[in-house]
């Protein structure tokens, strides 16, 4: 469709402060969670365990492990399972460039060094990377599904036990998502993810560690929960000496009006999740085949699903579109929606923030991601500018099947892509990222 875009002073197709409040409107809180979180505040239940307990028995059992450990945010799981795969000094452990800090940073607790990795055009983990990066110090990969895209396991699982390698998963993204027919989560040897107030699986401020290992759990435990470091808990002679205090120094455990929030939500995720997963769909059939953004998502009849679609995103392609960059498209779709937040870029690559470059947190004169490792880890980061290069633009985020809804948006997203020659630039340095927090995150 020809139109003067709304970004040229032409008239914006529809206005997205007027679109029904459930067709984007998350987490669904309903009475009943409302009730339960007024128990834990009446009852001063914050601190307890038995809410956390019964949350990680049902955790377990949805995500098909034997274990589950709830925590305080993502972080600090994801710091736990380095702690479990027994990360130490001068370790290293690899990372996809792309993804938030939260993955990798905490590698810094650990005396240990990030090595990154490129991604593919999914945004995701590229498998064909990973033996570049391993050196006789590799002691852990960390794996995302980034924005809930199932990484390429079949492909990364051979090459990690070939090394004698651990696997992390960070689900944080892609709670719910299979990756050929099976839960994301269960295909490494411990998984943690975040459950913050914006992703997928909402409980405020929460994380979940899941493992079927019970040594890797036992060490989990131990790393956070000194209430439940005890000997009815932990039966690993290495761990059982030390009873009672953290083992890793901090406070881990989960605050219970969190965890009565994820009770709730894990009751209707599976179907809140599947009608997530019918509007994306439908969204993407609609913009499928336009020129410059293409919408990642797994083949269909793959058995690889998005799970609940954190921050859905399409792949962008400025070379289709004469250069135009991906900042710019995005510009177009928020004045042609009145409002949409579209964003470009995802998180900025990880090699490229000074923090991984310069900073010294031990306080010894030395950048901390070298300070005990056997070789200058930052030459390797090099290697990563494909994935700077890697563009996508954030699609709309849909809760609710509402179809005669969603075609507006296909409608300006399209409008866009078809009528690009109005708003070409070629300001390269629109094509980017974010630093998540920073002012235009
Ligand atoms: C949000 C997030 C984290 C950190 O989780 P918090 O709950 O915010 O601590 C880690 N990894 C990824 C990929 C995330 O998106």
């Amino acid at each position: 469709m020809k139109k003067l875009l709304a970004l040229c002073g032409g008239e914006k197709l529809f206005d997205h402060t007027q679109m029904p409040d459930e067709l984007f409107h998350w987490p669904i809180i309903t009475e009943e969670d409302e009730q339960n979180c007024l128990e834990i505040i009446r009852k001063n239940k914050f601190s307890g365990t038995d809410v956390t307990l019964r949350l990680q028995d049902e955790f377990a059992a949805w995500q098909g492990t034997k274990h589950a450990l709830a925590f305080t945010n993502g972080t600090m799981a994801l710091s736990a399972a380095m702690f479990a795969v027994g990360l130490g000094m001068g370790d290293e452990v690899i990372c996809p460039t792309k993804t938030y800090w939260g993955t990798v940073s905490q590698a810094i607790n650990f005396g240990a060094s990030a090595v990154f990795c490129n991604i593919n055009e999914n945004l995701s983990m590229d498998p064909a990377d990973i033996e570049r990066c391993i050196s006789h110090r590799t002691k852990a990969i960390m794996v995302v599904h980034y924005f809930g895209y199932p990484a390429d396991m079949d492909a990364i699982m051979p090459i990690a036990r070939k090394h004698g390698i651990k696997v992390i998963e960070d689900v944080s993204h892609a709670q719910g998502a299979l990756y050929k027919g099976r839960k994301v989560g269960t295909f490494g040897d411990i998984a943690a993810m975040s459950m913050m107030s914006w992703k997928s699986f909402a409980a405020g401020e929460l994380g979940m560690l899941v493992t079927d290992d019970q040594r890797l759990y036992e060490r989990a435990l131990a790393y956070g929960h000194y209430e439940r470091n005890n000997s009815k808990n932990i039966t690993d002679p290495e761990l059982a000496p030390y009873p009672h205090i953290a083992l890793g120094g901090v406070k881990g455990r989960a605050n219970q009006l969190c965890s009565t929030l994820a009770l709730g939500q894990l009751k209707h995720f599976d179907e809140r999740m599947a009608e997530v997963d019918m509007a994306m769909q439908y969204f993407c059939d609609g913009i499928e085949g336009m020129k410059g953004l293409h919408p990642i998502r797994p083949p269909k009849g793959s058995g690889s699903t998005m799970g609940a679609w954190y921050l859905p995103q399409g792949s962008y392609k400025p070379s289709e579109l004469e250069g135009l960059s991906s900042g710019r498209f995005a510009e177009a779709v928020r004045q042609e929606t009145g409002g949409l937040h579209c964003w470009e870029g995802g998180n900025f690559c990880l090699h490229t923030h000074e923090f991984f470059k310069s900073f010294d947190f031990y306080n010894i004169g030395k950048p901390s991601r070298i300070a005990f490792a056997d070789r200058d880890v930052r030459e390797l980061d090099a290697a990563c500018a494909p994935s700077e290069k890697m563009y996508c633009v954030s699609l709309p985020p849909f809760k609710k099947y509402l179809p005669e809804c969603i075609d507006r948006y296909i409608e300006a997203y399209r409008a866009v892509a078809e009528n690009y020659e109005q708003i070409l630039e070629k300001d390269s340095a629109l094509n980017g990222g974010r630093w998540y927090g920073a002012d235009n995150a």
